[in-house]
């Protein structure tokens, strides 16, 4: 008979859920992946050192992109409960970008729609999403100590790290005086907001390519600046570049200084390092797409990072160097960088990190006894938000509304706003009888409540995600800022 690589794994997983649902849960013989580091340290670890703490889970796996969400769809599917923290960017940078054209077997999918794809098929086995973003590891001692920002505490028996990287910035004058007024790394975000103005971006990367693309159909002009005399993007999105015509491609151009009139980016002093002749430019907006940082700040010590501050990992496994301890995604890779990859590693890592699991005693019964003690201290408490879309409503739950009101601009292709959702929802669950938080999604509503707005009180929402608070009827403030839930609730505390 021939077994395709799906129906072995099919198998494989199949055997491990049973194993482990009958208890009668022995070492995997496929381990151990990687000979050159041993897991003896690991077996003084016992499982009843670990039940005496409060507030176990099995795995936890920080971050929710490609790599955690696929560890998470495997750990769950072999039975295990899999917590996986969202992190401040919900479903990870894919989420930012728009068509992704190399993902096996989708033609051509948005990045968001691709990642709420994964989500679901993760949560339809059983994964639990926490909007929580993990800010202390603690390595020193096993179960391994974690917080959130939340204040949630509460330990592991293995970690699975996938919280990717984060933008770089440029560090030059006027790039944070002018962040998120006219300066951004998020061109699907913001294009419509630069209708036939000029812009550049930094970078030659295949990120700085597809921010071309991103905004080539509403900019009057785009320069793509590139420090050296080639780029770094794949020929085919070279290509793709020079077929728009208010695109432009121009070498050894390095921006030095942003400048603007106070409130948005009037221009950038550009310095071409072959003529070493230093230039201002009139522009409007400024895209960063120069690379990235691996996200690290909450691992206080005790693991091994290279020299960039990723991950080390030990041989062909996604073991980092301290046993329990696994990674995968951008975390621990400087050279691949490709969402599949992150994701091919994330079920490497939840592999690897069952086989721990199971090498030091783990099964059924002992998942349920801590299914028992964690499961309410990690639910998500939320309040689903009302929805308007006429001005109708506007008038009768916003500008006719009693006490606090929140009106959230949003829109399902902005990450900022798909972050902000779900921290939204949990503080109007938390100051319910205080404040009325809605949203309204800038898509849907085609600018009708934004320019009943603009007429009635003189707002203008500029970007998204938006929140103008109201107090009775009166308006008293708008936010573009992206709030953490214990953010936002010292914010709205103000207006209480
Ligand atoms: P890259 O590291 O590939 O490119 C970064 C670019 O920014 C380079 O041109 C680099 O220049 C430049 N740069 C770095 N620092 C500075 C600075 N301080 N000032 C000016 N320029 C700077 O990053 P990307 O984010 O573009 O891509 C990361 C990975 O993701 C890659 O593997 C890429 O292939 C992949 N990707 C794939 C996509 C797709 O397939 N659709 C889309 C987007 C990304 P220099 O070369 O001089 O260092």
């Amino acid at each position: 008979m021939n077994i395709t690589g799906q129906q072995s794994v099919r198998i494989f997983l199949t055997i491990t859920v049973l194993m482990i649902s009958t208890g009668c849960f022995k070492k995997p013989e496929q381990k151990d992946l990687n000979s050159s580091v041993s897991h003896e340290a690991s077996f003084s670890h016992s499982i009843d050192q670990a039940l005496a703490h409060e507030n176990v889970v099995p795995v936890a796996i920080i971050g929710s992109g490609p790599a955690g969400l696929s560890a998470s769809l495997y750990i769950a599917r072999a039975g295990m409960k899999a917590f996986v923290f969202a992190g401040p960017m919900p479903c990870g940078q894919l989420t930012e970008t728009t068509f992704i054209e190399n993902w096996p077997g989708r033609d051509r999918v948005l990045g968001l729609d691709l990642m709420t794809d994964i989500k679901k098929q993760a949560e339809s086995f059983g994964a639990t999403i926490i909007h929580d973003t993990v800010t202390n590891v603690d390595f020193s001692s096993w179960p391994f100590a974690l917080t959130t920002e939340e204040g949630r505490s509460f330990k592991a028996m293995a970690i699975i790290l996938a919280t990717g990287a984060t933008p770089r910035t440029l560090k030059v004058s006027g790039e944070s005086q002018y962040w998120g007024k006219g300066v951004t790394t998020c061109a699907v975000c913001d294009a419509p907001f630069f209708k036939d103005k000029e812009v550049v971006i930094a970078g030659g990367g295949d990120s700085a390519a597809e921010m071309v693309f991103e905004l080539a159909p509403y900019v009057k002009k785009v320069t793509m600046l590139v420090r050296k005399d080639s780029l770094k993007a794949a020929v085919a999105m070279q290509k793709k570049v020079e077929s728009f015509p208010n695109a432009q491609i121009l070498y050894h151009k390095e921006i030095t200084e942003i400048f603007g009139n106070g409130q948005t980016v009037t221009g950038a002093t550009i310095y071409d390092n072959a003529t070493k002749q230093s230039e201002k430019w009139n522009i409007d907006g400024v895209f960063l797409a120069i690379g990235h940082d691996p996200n690290n700040s909450m691992l206080k010590g005790g693991l091994q990072l290279d020299e960039h501050g990723y991950v080390v990992m030990q041989g062909r496994s996604q073991q980092a160097s301290v046993p329990g301890v696994f990674a995968a995604g951008e975390i621990q890779d400087p050279y691949y960088r490709q969402a599949i990859v992150a994701a091919g590693e994330g079920v490497k890592a939840a592999l690897d990190a069952a086989g721990f699991l199971y090498e030091i005693g783990f099964n059924s019964t002992i998942g349920q006894k801590l299914d028992q003690n964690f499961f309410e201290h990690f639910s998500d408490v939320k309040q689903e938000l009302k929805e308007i879309e006429s001005i109708d409503e506007m008038n009768e739950f916003v500008i006719q509304g009693k006490g606090l009101v929140v009106l959230d601009f949003y829109s399902t292709e902005c990450p900022g706003c798909m972050r902000m959702l779900p921290v939204l929802e949990g503080v109007a669950s938390k100051l319910a009888g205080k404040v009325t938080i809605i949203k309204t999604n800038y898509a849907k509503i085609q600018k009708t409540i934004w320019k009943a707005l603009w007429h009635t009180h003189n707002i203008k929402v500029r970007r998204l995600p938006s929140m103008i608070i109201f107090k009775d009827g009166v308006f008293l403030e708008m936010s573009t800022e992206l709030y953490t839930k214990p953010e936002l609730l010292e914010y709205l505390q103000k207006f209480l």
